[in-house]
């Protein structure tokens, strides 16, 4: 990618922050963290102070942080953990909620944990239903392994009611997972205050390296390990702690939460053409329920053509978006949050995600909203073609 570029795709992927870059490399010295020796030392130094940070910025105790791989080991160590240290004990709790809207790493955990799933619906709005989580819980509470709902969604930016949740499983008795891997850097973020039992945050969405991350989990919650080693993190989460991506997650963490409120007013203003396009073209509507999303993101309904045909043509003018959606195979699939929603098959795959962060300028936009137009009428002439053999007056 040219340094012109405009790379309008955070919530994938973040490029990293300077404060990031210069603490993983001061923390490039030798040593595994639980060696006995000097280097040693200072490289379990380096990971506790790191993880001090960690837990300051996210309103957390520092035996609260455990360092993972990332946001889908973190899902993966919380749902299935909480979940086996659910069903020690006489009373066997079979049900895991999850969210419709969730995202993979929790979907797909959950039905690895082998118990039963039970999806919460979610409204057109891409809001989860409490109303049938109130109802779930009234009759089965005691059979319930654990509640997973995600703070900010990574496909529409919906806000979802997390602390409403927690109230509700809290007098239940039943413990909260919340995935806040969007949420965190973009807006104001409190384990402390949220009452989860466990909490997922990764580093490279907000300017942090790839592959770090972490599962915030309460003291008074029991997780099992799903991988056994060393013993590392609490016992539950083992192999060699990683104190350079833990330094380099630290600086990213207190660089984007320092003023989320400011660096969302900064996004949201960027963000003003492209609301504005999308709202007087005829073919254009927005997934994103504003006023409860996440800042800076946008996801776009188009009509007429696929969203995968917009994001190749805005990719050959150097604007950098995505679908929203996963890929099987190289092969874009329909959104499963858009169906959850109540789209058609059609609108679940006709539809772009816009997304900004710290580095993202007004030029960005304006490359984006001086390119949409032509490209999605280019889109949508590409989908009125129909593929060879299928044309009228073509004899099959
Ligand atoms: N959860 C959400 C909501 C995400 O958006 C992502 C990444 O796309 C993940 C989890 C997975 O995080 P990671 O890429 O750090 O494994």
């Amino acid at each position: 990618m040219n340094r012109t570029d405009s790379y309008l795709d955070y919530a994938a992927g973040a490029p990293l922050l300077p404060a990031a870059r210069d603490a993983y490399l001061a923390a490039d010295v030798p040593g595994n963290p639980s060696a006995l020796h000097r280097a040693g030392r200072r490289a379990r130094e380096t990971a506790e102070a790191a993880r001090e940070q960690i837990a300051q910025a996210l309103g957390a105790q520092p035996a609260e942080v455990i360092l993972t791989s990332g946001g889908t080991e973190a899902d993966g160590l919380a749902i299935q953990g909480l979940y086996r240290a659910r069903q020690a004990g006489p009373t066997a709790r079979p049900l895991v909620l999850v969210s419709a809207v969730e995202h993979h790493a929790v979907l797909d955990n959950a039905q690895l944990t082998g118990g039963q799933v039970v999806t919460i619906p979610a409204g057109p709005d891409g809001m989860a239903d409490l109303t049938f989580v109130e109802r779930h819980l009234a009759t089965q509470a005691d059979q319930t392994a654990l509640i997973s709902l995600m703070a900010a969604n990574n496909e529409t930016g919906a806000l979802q009611p997390v602390q409403d949740l927690v109230a509700l499983a809290a007098a239940a008795g039943v413990p909260v997972h919340c995935d806040a891997v969007q949420l965190v850097g973009k807006a104001p973020f409190s384990f402390g205050v949220a009452g989860l039992a466990a909490a997922t945050v990764s580093a490279h969405k907000l300017g942090g390296p790839v592959g770090v991350g972490a599962l915030l989990a309460g003291r008074g919650a029991a997780i099992k390990p799903v991988i056994g080693g060393g013993g590392q993190e609490r016992g539950v989460r083992s192999g060699t702690i990683d104190a350079r991506g833990a330094a380099g997650f630290a600086a990213a963490l207190v660089a984007a939460t320092a003023n989320t409120t400011a660096e969302a007013a900064r996004l949201e203003a960027l963000l003003a053409p492209l609301d504005a396009l999308v709202a007087g073209h005829p073919d254009l509507s927005l997934n994103t329920p504003l006023g409860r999303h996440l800042p800076g993101l946008r996801n776009i309904a188009l009509a007429g053509a696929r969203g995968e045909a917009l994001v190749y043509l805005l990719d050959q003018q150097g604007i950098a978006v995505s679908t929203g959606s996963a890929c099987t195979a190289g092969l874009p699939q329909a959104s499963h949050v858009l169906l959850a929603m109540g789209q058609t098959d059609e609108q679940a795959r006709s539809a772009i995600r816009v997304s900004l962060g710290w580095a993202t300028t007004a030029a960005d936009v304006a490359a984006l909203v001086a390119a949409l137009p032509a490209a999605v009428a280019a889109a949508q002439r590409a989908a009125a073609v129909p593929p060879p053999g299928q044309g009228a007056g073509v004899d099959r």
